[in-house]
């Protein structure tokens, strides 16, 4: 049973997120508009979801003591991030529903594990190989090929936690070898925003040798992909109800730069046959998931028209933004929907959008000119209220409802470029 039946939580109930991100945040805005009560676990009281919750539970996402005093005071729990421990959640699910379950989280939150869902399934993938040690570097690259991409097993998350192989060994020598460049973190310890800026944090590394790029992951144990060239990317973004019903957003075309989401355009321009496939492969995934919630599964799409599955993400996705805007019922209020066992909503969309991802960079020089947004009709800007400014890290977005979307992504340059005018000039 679903709507009407017991399983339905309705507005009054209160939800649970693991985690406060800006997912937590817009679908705490979403849920509370219809009614909800929510209550957020993260280890910071002023994280963007505790902003606009009822109530915060301070503490880690792996603290057990902290996510069970959470679930004694919500209906239902649900996560702002796919990095939270399936066994917290396998104990938590003894106190309360958890959606979607661990072992949705179990299957998704380690690489090795998808990349073995997915190839269960018959999905097409990059070709990819385990890399558990430096022992077996040399046979996964052999497999794969160079140029590849390394990407740690757990934990990453905007090209965190990734490395590329470049494409020959010779390459290690002083000539063709990467070397900082003058954007790249400086000697005086301060934050750069340069294209390709190397830093402790983790972040998506430029091209090097195979050796360096395994010790830039601290040992961690890894994947190894073949680097695909598609013509483009694409998302997915579906929701799966309490039974098993399912909506599909339109879908979603993605341009990243340094691995970090940059624009989106919905829908993606493209033949019908090809929508189809792509909706295919995203309903089979949620299918055999059993997932419950918003599923987003990213795509690569190839000069012949294949379509291969980057990765998934079993929650809502950035590439889903322009949903909160531009389509009837958003993905954020669509997975308080799915987690509350409601009918999922109408995911329509009613104008043509473009995302522009506001990252961390733009703010070097202090808080961006907002007057380039607000004075265009067209665009709708989104703050996630935090603090810290960090290279890469995401603070906002721009949403530009235009049913030209080749023009949208025209305009969403020229905000960028506005936006990264020191202030007093613009
Ligand atoms: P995450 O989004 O978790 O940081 P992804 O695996 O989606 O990790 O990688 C981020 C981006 O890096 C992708 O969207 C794509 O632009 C690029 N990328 C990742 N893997 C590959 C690959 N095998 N070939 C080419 N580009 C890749
Ligand atoms: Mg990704």
């Amino acid at each position: 049973m679903t709507a009407g039946g017991m399983r339905s939580l309705w507005p009054g109930a209160t939800i649970g997120v693991l985690g406060g991100g800006q997912l937590g945040r817009m679908m705490a805005l979403a849920a509370r508009r219809m009614g909800y009560r929510v209550v957020v676990l993260d280890p910071s009281p002023r994280c963007p979801t505790a902003q606009v919750a009822d109530g915060v539970v301070v503490g880690a996402l792996d603290d057990l003591e902290a996510a069970r005093h959470l679930a004694k005071q919500v209906d239902v729990i649900t996560l702002d991030t796919e990095h939270v421990p399936a066994d917290v959640l396998d104990e938590l699910a003894r106190i309360v529903p958890v959606r979607p379950g661990a072992g949705v989280l179990r299957t998704i939150q380690d690489r090795l594990t998808q990349k073995q869902f997915l190839d269960g399934l018959g999905m097409p993938q990059a070709t990819w190989a385990p890399v558990g040690s430096a022992g077996e570097l040399d046979a996964a690259l052999a497999l794969v090929g160079r140029p590849a991409i390394l990407k740690v097993r757990r934990a990453g998350y905007d090209g965190k936690g990734q490395a590329r192989v470049e494409p020959a060994p010779e390459t290690e020598g002083a000539s063709g070898r990467w070397q900082p460049g003058p954007e790249t973190e400086g000697a005086s310890g301060r934050w750069q925003p340069g294209p390709e800026t190397e830093g402790a944090s983790g972040r998506w590394q430029p091209g090097v040798d195979a050796v360096e790029a395994l010790a830039k992951l601290r040992g961690e144990p890894a994947v190894a992909e073949a680097l695909v060239r598609f013509t483009r990317e694409i998302s997915v973004v579906l929701a799966r109800g309490l039974g098993g019903e399912i909506q599909i957003y339109p879908i979603a075309e993605n341009v990243h730069r340094r691995h970090v989401l940059h624009t989106t355009r919905a829908p993606a321009p493209m033949p019908e046959t090809q929508r189809a496939r792509a909706e295919g492969i995203a309903v089979t995934i949620a299918e055999a998931l059993d997932h419950v919630g918003v599923l987003a599964v990213e795509m690569f799409e190839l000069p012949d028209g294949q379509l291969l599955v980057n990765e998934l993400a079993p929650r809502t996705h950035n590439s889903g933004h322009y949903t909160y805007g531009a389509c009837v019922t958003s993905q954020f209020e669509q997975h308080v929907r799915a987690v509350c066992g409601l009918p999922l909503g109408d995911p329509r969309a009613m104008s043509g959008a473009v995302m522009l991802n506001l990252i961390g960079d733009l703010w070097q020089a202090g808080p961006p000119a907002w007057c380039e947004v607000l004075a265009r009709p067209e665009a709708r800007l989104h703050l996630y209220g935090k603090d810290a400014p960090a290279p890469g890290r995401k603070m906002g977005h721009v949403l530009l409802l235009d049913d030209d979307t080749d023009r949208a992504l025209r305009t969403a340059e020229q905000v960028l470029a506005a936006l990264e005018r020191p202030v007093a000039a613009s």
